[in-house]
């Protein structure tokens, strides 16, 4: 079994296909050398060894080891170092590299194979005591930090482990000495803190640092592979559904420094500004640094070129004019990986002592907005074809794009706190919040809030998921808030070095200004701007952005699924046939009950003794409904529209405090205890399985008489007009086809009286949710009736699972921590098991009724993987909340072309 695979010197045991086995990093490494590219030699330990590790009671395969030492030789022989060497010897670093990118979620050791040994020969060698120490000390506190703390379950529950510790010795003997910069260390001094590094170590965790290379080297080879199942990992994992099964690759390779001099320096760049899409070479750089330096946003990186300088980075030097040979060689490995590639690269290099060495290359993150511009500009470019430019786009990117922006006359009149460096576009308002729990906590109590960090880490995924926004007062462009932002699509700001943060206060000083947790504050991501309060926003205008336009026509060349929406106002009619919608699938009538003007009518006819007054109560109501209708058919300017007849149960129409109970028992001059006795008579004990859907139709059929009559009228009135109207009357919660039949009749009676009254034909269907999985097993006798079948994978997910939709929040945590559930069902569809029924339903609905017209309505009908499974199953429509419809679209457009290809 092989579980190694080296490069370096142009050569490779694997390539860019294998990422499965190899991870991203691994399989790119190897790509790169095979490109011709300079990168450092090493190897890459495959994913397999990290499910043979998990599978096997923590322990590697027999043959790693050696595997290992003959790999290590074989950067040894290209470097002509020794690893371990007292004159020559060689440093690796051990670096996570999974099969799709977490950025920070797993651990990295650097210059593993300085020991007292090797020392004295690297300064002896270099001549730069400094740059070892400094090296050094490095390797001491990450080592620490992640092999001898965290992967031994040693990290205390404070968070303030070890490397807080040495970070603390680390700044205190800074300020001793005066010292501003970490480079105004001398050797001397840098070794002094290592020694005192290793005095805290062995005190803090009660054992020594190790001294032995390959001590160290297996060490950090395991940490990594532990670090797969580490908190963050496991948070990250969950957000972004990548399995557990897949398990991380390591990757040893051998050091390069950027922080050995001037000559020397550390970069990050993207092929394309992640940011906007521009089709400029766009990153930063450090002089005298490593990785780390830039990524950890402790010092402000220069920009990479003359081109990508803004206001607040006009003043630094560019590696274009500071070093232009290195700067053209850059740009060449960029357009040489790009044209390989075909895509947007995420890159890192180093140069030592003025030498270009390659770390990585990886395609790179980026916000809804450069997505698409870079989509439709390579499709211009010839570089990729319309198809790939779809497939490309992620259906949830599109998102930003719908997400609103500062108003700008609300802007012009605000104050303007602090500025800071535009991470991620858009606009948002939120109460501040300090830490990341505080930001979940918050979330969950409803309210919408901002995550204001000095920096932030991975550690604090999960409350930046839960913020609207996140604002740092450090790190760059290329920081972990701005990375993490940017792949989710969230406004972001980051290296505001105004704010002055009291975490004990739970306070931040920006000038004279102080602002405590709870406070209001706005912030223009596009622009970096941070606002007092809370001002308005706009709601996005996706029309005005040609490539996105552009992206949308493809896609609907390509898509074959329609898509429909779900919406029960004009307005929202209008929104959505503004995003590309083709219809109403689900219009939910019980939200027009309870307008005010129409809410008493409606308990009016709750609290009705007997058939005939509940019948003049209702028929109270019927004006207004016919109004909604014309409303929305009008809207829907000649558009299907599936309404729905009432579904919840009455109980929902009662909740009423003591006030108001006497309010309408005085109203309807009624008894007090008439309306206290109803209510409790309408008490269940399970409601969603019982008074409700059809159940409430014909136990009292005067309500669908009415909602009929309403919906009918409204169409005699407009075909009167000379509009052409499709209504699809759907009765909801059918479990049995008598149910339905039940309904039907009254339904088409009532058009027939329609029909007559008014002269004219009408155009109607009459149809059916399929929400119990018993109307999926009868769907055949169902659909002797039925027109069409709309399927409402909320209760249909509710009702196969069991899983009350409304209470899945206890225990889904503990579902998906355990792996029970891979994901939410009420999200995405559970293809197997619910997605079995609506296979089933379609097919035996179809078997009876060719013409069936079938579609869904549940959440999982803007959800692209659920989309996905609707094409594949042969449904007609999907319908969606109206913001959902351009996601819909574009994944309907790539279910198309993922199943026909
Ligand atoms: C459904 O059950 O999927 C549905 C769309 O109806 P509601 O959510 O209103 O129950
Ligand atoms: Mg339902």
């Amino acid at each position: 079994m092989k579980y190694v695979y080296t490069f370096g010197d142009g050569k490779a045991e694997g390539k860019a296909d294998m990422k499965n086995l190899l991870g991203g990093k691994g399989a790119n490494l190897a790509e790169m050398n095979l490109l011709g590219i300079p990168v450092p030699p090493g190897f890459t330990i495959t994913t397999e060894v990290c499910t043979h590790y998990y599978n096997n009671k923590l322990v590697f395969p027999e043959t790693l080891n050696d595997q290992t030492i003959i790999a290590l030789n074989n950067i040894e022989s290209i470097m002509k170092l020794g690893f371990g060497d007292r004159k020559n010897p060689l440093l690796v670093s051990v670096r996570s590299g999974a099969r799709q990118s977490m950025p920070g979620m797993m651990e990295t050791v650097l210059n593993i194979g300085l020991t007292s040994n090797t020392i004295p020969g690297l300064i002896e060698k270099t001549s730069n005591p400094r740059f070892v120490y400094d090296a050094y000390r490095r390797l001491i506190t990450m080592y620490a930090d992640v092999v001898m703390e965290k992967a031994s379950g040693l990290e205390p529950e404070d968070g303030h482990g070890i490397r807080h510790k040495l970070e603390k010795i680390f700044d205190d003997y800074k300020q001793n000495k005066g010292l501003i910069n970490d480079t105004d260390l001398s050797g001397d001094q840098l070794q002094d803190i290592a020694d005192s590094f290793k005095h805290e170590i062995k005190s803090t965790l009660g054992q020594e640092f190790p001294d032995d290379p390959y001590d160290q080297l297996w060490g950090g080879i395991e940490a990594v592979f532990k670090s797969w199942n580490g908190a963050r990992a496991k948070s990250y994992r969950q957000i972004e559904n990548i399995p557990g099964e897949w398990g991380t690759a390591v990757n040893i390779q051998a050091m390069v420094f950027g922080n050995m001099g001037d000559d020397s320096a550390t970069g990050v760049a993207f092929t394309r500004n992640p940011a906007t899409g521009d089709n400029k070479f766009y990153g930063e750089w450090l002089v005298n640094a490593q990785g780390e330096d830039v990524v950890a946003g402790l010092r402000t990186p220069n920009p990479l070129n003359e081109a990508t300088k803004t206001d607040d980075t006009k003043s630094l030097l560019s590696l274009e004019t500071s070093s232009p040979e290195l700067y053209q060689e850059l740009h060449g490995i960029r357009n040489k990986l790009e044209n390989h590639y075909l895509d947007m690269q995420d890159i890192e290099f180093t140069i030592q002592e003025g030498r270009l060495w390659m770390l990585q290359t990886r395609v790179g993150k980026r916000n809804g907005q450069a997505a698409i511009k870079m989509a439709v500009d390579m499709v211009k470019e010839n570089m990729i074809s319309k198809t790939t430019a779809i497939n490309r786009v992620k259906p949830e990117q599109l998102d930003e794009l719908l997400h609103p922006m500062l108003d700008p006359k609300s802007e012009d009149n605000a104050t303007i706190l602090a500025k800071g460096l535009p991470a991620g576009p858009g606009g948002a308002s939120g109460k501040l919040v300090f830490t990341a729990d505080d930001a979940e906590e918050w979330n969950k109590k409803g309210e919408q809030v901002i995550l204001l960090r000095e920096e932030t880490s991975p550690e604090d995924v999960h409350g930046m998921h839960a913020a609207v926004a996140i604002l740092t007062a450090k790190g760059g462009m290329t920081s972990h808030a701005a990375l993490v932002a940017r792949g989710w699509g969230k406004c972001c700001i980051v290296g505001c070095s105004d704010l002055h943060i009291d975490l004990t206060k739970k306070e931040v000083h920006i000038g004279d200004n102080i602002l405590k947790e709870g406070d209001w504050i706005t912030m223009n991501g596009t622009f970096g701007k941070i606002y007092k309060g809370q001002l308005d926003l706009i709601p996005a205008d996706p029309d005005s952005n040609n490539e996105y336009k552009q992206l949308m026509m493809w896609a609907d060349e390509y898509r074959e699924l329609r898509i429909r929406t779900n919406a029960e106002s004009p307005a929202d009619a209008k929104q959505a046939i503004k995003f590309g919608a083709e219809g109403i699938g689900l219009c939910r009538t019980e939200h027009m009950f309870f307008d005010e003007d129409r809410i008493l009518a409606m308990r009016k006819m709750i609290l009705a003794a007997d058939k005939e007054s509940r019948r003049s109560a209702v028929m109270e109501l019927l004006p207004y409904q016919k109004n909604d209708f014309i409303g929305i058919f009008r809207a829907m300017e000649e558009l299907p529209v599936t309404i729905r007849l009432l579904d919840p149960p009455l109980h929902e129409f009662m909740s009423l405090d003591d006030d108001q109970i006497t309010e309408l028992s005085d109203h309807l001059n009624l008894d007090k205890s008439v309306v206290q006795k109803r209510m409790v008579g309408l008490h269940e004990l399970n409601p969603m399985l019982g008074h409700r859907g059809c159940r409430l139709g014909i136990a009292y059929p005067e309500i669908t008489e009415m909602q009929a009559r309403a919906i009918l009228e409204a169409v005699a009135e407009l075909t009167k007009e000379g509009i052409n109207v499709f209504p699809e009357i759907m009765i909801p919660l059918v479990g049995t086809v008598s149910e339905f039949v039940h309904q039907e009749n009254i339904v088409r009676q009532i058009a027939e009286e329609i029909s007559q009254e008014s002269g004219f034909k009408l155009n109607y269907l009459v149809g059916t949710m399929i929400e119990l999985p018993r109307a999926c097993l009868t769907a055949d006798k169902i659909a002797e009736h039925a027109e069409f079948f709309s399927f409402g994978t909320n209760d249909l997910t509710q009702t196969t699972y069991g899983y009350s939709r409304d209470d899945i929040g206890s225990f889904l945590p503990e579902y998906l921590d355990k792996n029970i559930l891979s994901h939410d069902p009420f999200q995405s569809l559970d293809t197997n098991g619910v997605g079995k029924l609506v296979s089933l339903a379609t097919r035996d609905g179809k078997k009876t009724n060719n013409d069936l017209k079938i579609g869904i309505c549940g959440e999982h009908g803007g959800d692209p993987a659920s989309i996905h499974f609707c094409m594949k199953t042969g449904l007609d429509y999907v319908s969606c909340s109206p913001f959902r419809v351009p996601i819909a679209r574009l994944a309907a457009a790539q279910a198309a072309l993922n199943l026909n290809s």
